[in-house]
């Protein structure tokens, strides 16, 4: 009985948008790879202080991020499309971030989590940088000190919304390639 609660409980994710009819089901290559992209997102966990920890709530049984198709955590960037940042960046460290950053391959994303990523935090003195945004593209903040795991959760949604609907053009648009220029990157 219990197992059929269980399968109750799976909710199955919603087809694109398209034409269907009799044995058959049309739509464009874009959105069903966003759909399979949005659904399998390896995140690289780049944890150093307190945030880290709420990171691990996140991942343990009561909030489940596998729930999102995430539960496949990568420590090498080279595996990973979702770098999430958590924690104090010293400034000695961010060459270091941003060598992971550019060691992943397209198409990747970015969540600055926690006060400390997003802004330095309260730390705002001459050995933290104050905020990741200022040596790497980031797509989504999450606020806090430090954010709740359902802050984390929905902060993975909204790169997941990003994710489904990105065009699969967009990271060779002039547009994207001008924003890597400002970074320094090519
Ligand atoms: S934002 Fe707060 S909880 Fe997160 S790393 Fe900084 S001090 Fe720690």
């Amino acid at each position: 009985m219990e197992s059929t609660s269980i399968q109750q409980g799976v909710t199955i994710g919603n087809k694109p948008e398209g034409y269907e009819g009799a044995g058959f089901f049309a739509t464009s290559l874009d959105k069903v790879v966003g759909l399979a992209r949005k659904n399998s997102i390896w995140p690289l966990p780049f944890a150093t202080s307190c945030c880290g920890i709420e990171f691990m709530a996140t991942m343990a049984s009561h909030y489940d991020l596998a729930r999102f198709g995430s539960e496949r955590l990568s420590f090498s960037p080279r595996q990973a499309d979702l770098l999430m940042v958590m924690g104090t960046i010293a400034k000695k460290m961010g060459p270091i971030l941003r060598q992971v950053y550019e060691q992943m391959a397209e198409p990747r994303w970015v969540i600055s989590v926690g006060a400390c990523a997003c802004s330095g935090g309260i730390f705002d003195t001459y050995s933290v940088l104050q905020g990741i945004d200022r040596i790497i593209p980031v797509d989504v903040y999450v606020p806090g000190c430090p954010p709740r795991p359902e802050q984390i959760i929905d902060g993975i949604l909204k790169i997941q919304h990003l994710v489904e609907t990105e065009s699969l053009r967009r990271r060779d648009s002039p547009e994207y390639k001008a924003m890597l220029n400002k970074y320094g990157m090519e």
